[in-house]
């Protein structure tokens, strides 16, 4: 039962839209404040290239391996694409992504924010980077704990001076999610950091009206995921 169902990109890429220029509107914020970011993660290439027609270009993946099959030749066809790594990075990996990636989300610890540094010196590339805060404080979770993170955008961007521009978050499954944006924004407003990277296609609505100037949708954009 792997058949990959019909779904119009085009069409859910709409509504999706709809839903949050509403909600935007609804928490008295400009809709233009919230950049859409596809995640077309385990979707074959040809997914994204019907959002890609439909007009968007800013779209995320969770593993650099899988989008370096499938974005370098995307991206030469729309030099306009923007890419968002939204999964871990391993540090060895860190050279990759310096390369294909034009924001990395998932900054999360010391060592990381070294190599980047260094990668990024060494290529002449600066992507936007966001620092994950694993809000949850799950042990499998990615992303640094609330009461570190404070320490590691001290690091990131004045000790390293990377370009860190707003910090990203995955609640935990279980809990109400707006307890996580509400602290995940708290964690920006003392830090003097503009973006937040939060909600997604169970729950972008929510985090708009806390603040999110970045959602990560996938499933109501693409449809249900293939099994990996
Ligand atoms: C897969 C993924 C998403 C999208 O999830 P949906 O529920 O399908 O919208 C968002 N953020 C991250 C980090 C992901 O890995």
């Amino acid at each position: 039962m792997t058949t990959v169902e019909p779904v119009s990109v085009a069409d859910n890429l709409a509504r999706v839209r709809g839903r949050i220029a509403e909600a935007a509107r609804a928490a008295g914020r400009d809709p233009g404040e919230v950049t859409l970011v596809a995640v077309g993660k385990l979707h074959p290439a040809e997914r994204v290239e019907a959002a890609l027609a439909a007009g968007h270009r800013v779209f995320g993946e969770n593993r650099v391996q899988e989008a370096e099959a499938k974005f370098p030749a995307l991206k030469a066809g729309h030099p306009d694409l923007v890419l968002h790594l939204i999964g871990p990075l391993q540090t060895n990996k860190a050279r990759v992504a310096v390369a294909l990636f034009d924001v990395i989300e998932t900054l999360d610890r010391p060592k990381l924010a070294r190599t980047l540094a260094k990668e990024m010196a060494a290529r002449g590339r600066r992507p936007a980077c966001f620092i994950q805060v694993n809000t949850g404080e799950e042990p499998q979770k990615a992303g640094v704990a609330p009461a570190e993170a404070d320490a590691l955008i001290a690091l990131a961007r004045d000790e390293l001076a990377l370009p860190v521009e707003g910090l990203m978050c995955i609640p935990p499954l279980d809990e109400e999610p707006a307890l996580h944006f509400a602290l995940l924004r708290e964690i920006a407003r003392r830090n003097g950091l503009a973006k937040l990277s939060m909600g997604m296609s169970d729950d972008f609505e929510t985090a708009i009206r806390f603040g999110a100037t970045h959602v990560r949708v996938g499933t109501a954009i693409f449809g249900p995921r293939p099994p990996r």
